[in-house]
């Protein structure tokens, strides 16, 4: 039975939406993106959302209005996608990696050791869509306030460390009975095609500082920032006799198009009601079925208030090594199921070893991705389908590991 990895969940309402972006006359930026913004506003609680074209674009444009500088520190985990580091890089700080805890997520002891006169952001990521211990770092970054050197207006203003989380994974998660997007001063979400909601590419800015900040004079700010820092988006600009604008900020050009946030649209009419049950249904399958094994360690989705958003099932094998994981691999993909590891610790990529990050430094970061398998979780799944990616794991696992 072949079973894709993460195929994109498109549905009529997707269909719909997309038709109606492209017989509407418009395809860019305009009233679909807005429609966009308002949806995830409403279901995440948050009322200030801006949409971009990435997650990547996202954080490069909230760490460029922090005003970070090549000295300034961002604190990031091992345990991620390169794209959380790049972007403190395109923005011109120094990412500053450090280890993580045995739910994959970023360490608070470890924020807590690594943090210097220097350190203006830290990007926690929300690994599988399980959010990371909020009121910690937050309590952290509190507690940490006489270290806070600042140099911009907006790093006065805020007087601490800036949290932004990296909720890619973590649309419709809730800690402690909150959404994510209303848990620290900035969160994204990546609405990339494997992502549980999607525009092909795409990223939301969920913003939520403290005051003095107004978040509504942010957004509009951010979304001049967003278009070349011009006064007028091309939707207005369009209109008869308003042709003059300005250009007010040296901007980026991470719009998003109407037509892929008709993608979106489509998707989060079902995302609440359809996709997410779906998804959290799948999940507790494999929990209940991989809980009857001794060598299956499970992923955490329940505790409390807190509740994962299932966007990954990353399963863990008791005891394997990497070379015995990438076996298993090997077995299951004979069976035509894709499944996947995430992550590679960066460490472990060139990129991040030439700048002299060792793995050895790591131990938990090696440890939960040298016995990770990533399985298929998404709307589209049928029971069959299930029982059969169960069944084919459970069989591959116990060739290679008794
Ligand atoms: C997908 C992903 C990103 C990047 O998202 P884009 O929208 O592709 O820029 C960042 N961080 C994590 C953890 C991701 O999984």
């Amino acid at each position: 039975m072949k079973i894709a990895f993460s195929p994109p969940y498109i549905n009529d309402n997707v269909k719909e939406e997309v038709l109606s972006s492209l017989d509407s006359g418009w395809i860019t930026t305009g009233p679909k993106v807005k429609l966009l913004e308002e949806q995830i506003a409403e279901f995440t609680d948050t009322p200030n959302v801006l949409c971009v074209n990435s997650w990547t674009s996202g954080a490069i444009l909230m760490l460029k209005w922090l005003g970070v500088q090549p000295n300034d520190e961002v604190i990031i985990p091992a345990y991620t996608y390169s794209a959380t580091a790049l972007a403190v890089m395109h923005a011109g700080a120094t990412p500053v990696i450090v280890d993580v805890s045995k739910d994959f997520n970023i360490s608070v002891n470890a924020i807590e050791k690594a943090i210097t006169k220097n350190t203006k952001a830290i990007m926690p990521v929300d690994i599988a869509g399980w959010p990371c211990d909020y009121d910690e770092i937050n309590r952290l970054v509190a507690d940490k306030k006489h270290l806070y050197s600042a140099d911009t207006d907006v790093q006065k203003a805020l007087g601490r460390i800036l949290v932004i989380s990296d909720a890619a994974h973590s649309l419709g998660a809730t800690y402690k009975g909150k959404q994510t997007g209303t848990l620290t001063d900035v969160t994204i979400f990546s609405l990339h095609a494997v992502k549980n909601v999607t525009t092909a590419e795409g990223g939301a800015i969920c913003l939520n500082l403290p005051h003095p900040f107004n978040n509504a004079d942010l957004y509009n700010m951010l979304r001049c920032y967003s278009l070349n820092g011009q006064t007028k988006d091309a939707f207005s600009k369009n209109k008869p006799g308003a042709w003059r604008y300005d250009i007010v900020y040296p901007g980026l050009k991470i719009n998003m198009p109407d037509v892929l946030a008709a993608i979106g649209v489509g998707q989060m009419e079902v995302y609440a009601s359809k996709v997410l049950p779906k998804r959290v249904s799948i999940f507790e399958t494999y929990h209940k079925f991989f809980s009857n094994y001794e060598w299956a360690l499970m992923p955490s989705y329940k505790s409390g208030e807190t509740a994962s958003s299932c966007h990954l099932y990353p399963l863990r094998i008791k005891g394997a090594t990497e070379a015995q994981r990438d076996r298993i691999i090997e077995l299951i993909s004979e069976e035509e199921v894709a499944v996947n590891v995430h992550f590679q610790p960066l460490p472990l990529l060139s990129l991040f070893k030439g700048m002299g990050y060792k793995i050895s430094d790591y131990p938990m970061a090696y440890d939960q991705y040298k016995n990770e398998i990533s399985l298929p979780i998404y709307p589209q799944l049928g029971t069959d389908e299930i029982n059969f990616i169960t069944a084919t794991v459970a069989k591959s696992v116990e060739k290679v590991i008794s």
